[in-house]
């Protein structure tokens, strides 16, 4: 059997904060606004792997008003989903990810977003697919208000 899970995520920028994406420092300052570390990209992922594992979404388990998630590194988030997943004793067959950003320019990043990721979730290298566009200029993220996160998987079991 397959199942097939999606997830989304938004953050508004913070100038002040750090922008982390995937796990990975992109820069010191132009960050994302968020409890935790306001990191899109394991948001969007974490939940998209609930979705498939049929186990409710990130604020579940991670209640943004709780302070022990301050701030937090969202790679403990991530892990937490995939130990949801392997307690099903599933396995995850592919990630894709789709970031949408006006800024920062994210191409060079990419191939280290999409290590990070794999490193995290215990895949080889090739499960893991990260993508970047840009809505040329329309709406909140062309405007640069902020940034989108989507992630699908497909679980085996
Ligand atoms: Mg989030």
């Amino acid at each position: 059997m397959i199942r097939v899970g999606q997830g989304i995520d938004v953050h508004a920028f913070d100038e002040t904060r750090p922008l982390t994406l995937g796990g990975i420092r992109i820069s010191d300052t132009g960050g994302l606004a968020g409890h935790s570390d306001a990191d899109a990209v394991l948001h969007a992922i974490t939940d998209a792997l609930l979705g498939a594992a049929g186990a409710g979404d990130i604020g579940q388990y991670f209640p943004s008003d709780d302070a022990r998630w301050k701030d937090a590194d969202s790679a403990l988030f991530l892990r937490e989903a995939k130990r949801v997943v392997d307690e099903m004793d599933a396995d995850i067959a592919n990630v894709d990810v789709t970031i949408i950003a006006e800024k920062p320019k994210l191409a060079p990043f990419r191939d280290a977003i999409q290590a990070s990721i794999a490193r995290l979730l215990d895949l080889p290298a090739g499960h893991v697919n990260v993508k970047a566009t840009t809505t040329d200029h329309l709406g909140f993220i062309g405007r640069g208000e902020g940034i989108c996160a989507m992630a699908i998987t497909c679980i085996s079991l």
